[in-house]
C-alpha cells in the first residue's frame, strides 16, 4: 500500500462520546444573589439603582444579578482610584507593592477551584480549560509582575520610569479572569491604580477577584471593579481624570475608543480582533499539526482573538490533512461545560451564537462547502457544532472577517510565497501558526508574516513572559512580558 493511501485511510477512534459523565461539583462556587460595585475597597450599591441578570449560557439559568454602573458610579470609582494613587499607591515602596501582588496571586491559587467553576458556569467554557488554563495562567500573571515591581529601574535603566496615574481597563468575555489579570497585574506593579470593567456577560470572576483583593488587604481604591455594558465602558473611556485606557475587545469598539480619546493626553493599548492563519507544509508532522489546528480553533469554542480560524494547507497534503482533521473532529465531545470530558462547551451568549449562525449561512451562500461533526448537542443553552468550510476563496467573508466561534475556513497553497500572501491578506494581524520540519522555512515564514505572535510547530501557547499584541486592525501596544510594563509607565 502506498504511503498516501495508508494515510488517507479513515482512522478508527474509540467512541469517546460514550464516556460516563464526570461533572465537576457546583457546590464549591459561592455565588451571591446580587453583586454591587467594588469601589474604594467596598461593595457599593449603584447610584443607577439598576441590576442586570447574568446567566449560565449552557443552561440559560440565571446565576445572579449584577449592578449596572452609570456615569455617577464611574465618577466615584475614578475618584477613589485617583485618591488612592495620589495619597498612597504612588508613594508605596515598590517592594511593598510586590508583596500585595504576590498575595493576590497566592489567593487566586487558594480559590482556584471555585474560580474555575464560576468561570465555567458564567462563561460556558469547559471546566478543564478554566481549571487547567485560565485560573493558573491568571495567577502566573500576578506572580510574574509581582517580581518586576521593585526592578523597574533595571527594566528601564537611566529612564526614571514613573506610573501614569489612573488606568481605565475594559475587558471582553472570552477569558474573563485571565484578561483581568493581564490588565491589573502590570498596572499595580508599575504603581498605577485601576478602574476595571468586565464584559456584561461574564462579570462574576472579576467580582470574585474583588473579594480576593479585599482579602489581600490591598489599600482601598487601588483597584475598583465596576460592572455594566457598553455605556458604562464609554463613560470610563470619556472620563477626564483617566490617564490610560487599556482595552481588549472587538475592532469595532476599539476604533470608537480611539476616536473618543483622540486629542486627549490619555495613553492607550488596544488588543482587538484577529483572523489568524495556521499554515501546514507538506513536511510538517501532520498528526501534531492536526492537534494544533483542533487546539487553535475549537479550543474555547473558537472564542479566542488569536484563534487559528483559517487553515492554509500545502496542496500536496490537503486530502490527508482534511481526512485526519475530520476524523479527529468526530471524537470531540460537545456539551455540558461542567463535565470534565467535554472538549467544546457553550457559546458565551445567544447574541454570539446568532453571529456564528449568520456566518454559517454566509459561508454556504458564498459557495463554500460546510462540514459539521455528527453529534448531539444539548437542546437548551447555546451550542454550535465544530464546523469547517472547504472551497473557500480569499475574498469570502468567512476568510476575511472574525467569526469568533468554532468555525474554520480551509484554503490551499503551493509555495511559501503564496502562503505568506494569503496569510497576510486580511485586515488583521494578531497571530499565526507555521508547521514545518525545516528551520530555514520557519525563519522565512515567521519573518514575513504580519502578525504579533507566531507559533512554530505549536499553537495557542501563552506565558506571562511573552509579549502579546497585534498589527493593523488587531490593535497596538503589547501586554505581557517586559513590554507590558512599558505600557503603564512614563519613561
Ligand atoms: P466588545 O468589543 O463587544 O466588548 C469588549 C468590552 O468593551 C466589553 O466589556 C464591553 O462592555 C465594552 N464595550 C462595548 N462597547 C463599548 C464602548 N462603546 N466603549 C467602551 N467599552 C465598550 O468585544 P467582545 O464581544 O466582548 O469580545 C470579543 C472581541 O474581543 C473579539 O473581537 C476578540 O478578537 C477580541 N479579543 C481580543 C483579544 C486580544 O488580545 N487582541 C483578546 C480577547 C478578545
Amino acid at each position: 500500500m502506498s504511503a498516501t493511501k495508508k494515510n488517507t485511510l479513515k482512522l478508527k477512534f474509540d467512541s469517546s462520546r460514550n464516556l460516563a459523565p464526570a461533572p465537576e461539583s457546583k457546590s464549591v462556587a459561592k455565588i451571591a444573589d446580587r453583586y454591587d460595585l467594588f469601589i474604594n475597597g467596598k461593595f457599593e450599591k449603584p447610584s443607577s439603582k439598576k441590576y442586570f441578570d447574568t446567566i449560565n449560557p449552557a443552561t440559560e439559568e440565571k446565576l445572579s444579578v449584577v449592578a449596572e454602573a452609570n456615569a455617577a458610579d464611574v465618577n466615584n470609582a475614578v475618584a477613589a482610584a485617583r485618591t488612592a494613587y495620589e495619597k498612597q499607591w504612588k508613594k508605596t515602596a515598590p517592594k511593598e507593592r510586590a508583596k500585595y501582588i504576590y498575595r493576590i496571586a497566592r489567593l487566586i491559587q487558594e480559590h482556584a477551584r471555585e474560580l474555575a467553576v464560576i468561570e465555567t458556569l458564567d462563561g460556558g467554557k469547559p471546566i478543564r480549560e478554566s481549571r487547567d488554563f485560565d485560573v493558573p495562567t491568571a495567577a502566573n500573571h500576578f506572580f510574574y509582575y509581582a517580581g518586576w515591581a521593585d526592578k523597574l529601574d533595571y527594566a528601564f535603566p537611566n529612564r526614571n520610569p514613573q506610573p501614569l496615574g489612573v488606568a481605565g481597563q475594559i475587558i471582553p468575555w472570552n477569558f474573563p479572569l485571565l484578561m483581568a489579570a493581564w490588565k491589573i497585574a502590570p498596572a499595580l506593579a508599575t504603581g498605577n491604580t485601576v478602574v476595571l470593567k468586565p464584559a456584561e456577560t461574564t462579570s462574576l470572576t472579576a467580582l470574585k477577584l474583588a473579594e480576593i483583593i479585599q482579602e489581600a488587604d490591598l489599600p482601598p481604591g487601588v483597584v475598583n471593579i465596576i460592572t455594566g455594558a457598553g455605556t458604562t465602558g464609554a463613560a470610563l473611556v470619556n472620563h477626564p481624570d483617566i490617564n490610560k485606557i487599556a482595552f481588549t475587545g472587538s475592532t469595532e469598539v476599539g476604533k470608537m475608543i480611539q476616536k473618543a480619546i483622540a486629542g486627549t493626553n490619555k495613553k492607550a493599548t488596544l488588543e482587538l480582533g484577529g483572523k489568524a492563519a495556521n499554515i501546514i507544509f507538506e513536511d510538517a508532522p501532520l498528526d501534531q499539526a492536526v492537534e494544533g489546528i483542533i487546539n487553535g480553533i475549537f479550543f474555547n469554542q473558537g472564542h479566542v482573538c488569536c484563534a487559528g480560524s483559517r487553515l492554509l494547507v500545502q496542496e500536496s497534503v490537503y486530502k490527508i490533512v482534511l481526512q485526519k482533521l475530520k476524523d479527529r473532529m468526530e471524537t470531540l465531545i460537545v456539551g455540558d461545560p461542567m463535565d470534565k470530558n467535554t472538549d467544546i462547551g457553550a457559546i458565551n451568549s445567544k447574541q454570539q451564537l446568532d453571529v456564528i449562525n449568520k456566518y454559517l449561512k454566509i459561508g454556504q451562500q458564498e459557495g463554500a462547502e460546510m462540514f459539521q461533526i455528527n453529534c448531539n448537542i444539548p437542546k437548551k443553552g447555546f451550542f454550535c457544532r465544530p464546523t469547517i468550510f472547504t472551497n473557500v476563496a480569499q475574498s469570502n467573508r468567512i476568510a476575511q472577517e472574525e467569526i469568533f466561534g468554532p468555525v474554520l475556513a480551509i484554503q490551499t497553497f503551493r509555495t511559501e510565497d503564496e502562503a505568506i500572501e494569503k496569510a497576510n491578506n486580511t485586515p488583521f494581524g494578531l497571530s499565526a501558526g507555521v508547521w514545518t520540519n525545516k528551520g530555514s522555512k520557519m525563519f522565512n515564514m515567521t519573518s514575513k508574516l504580519k502578525a504579533g505572535v507566531i507559533w512554530a510547530n505549536t499553537y495557542n501557547k501563552f506565558d506571562p513572559v511573552s509579549p502579546f499584541g497585534g498589527y493593523k486592525e488587531s490593535g497596538f501596544g503589547r501586554e505581557g512580558g517586559l513590554h507590558g510594563l512599558g505600557a503603564y509607565l512614563k519613561v
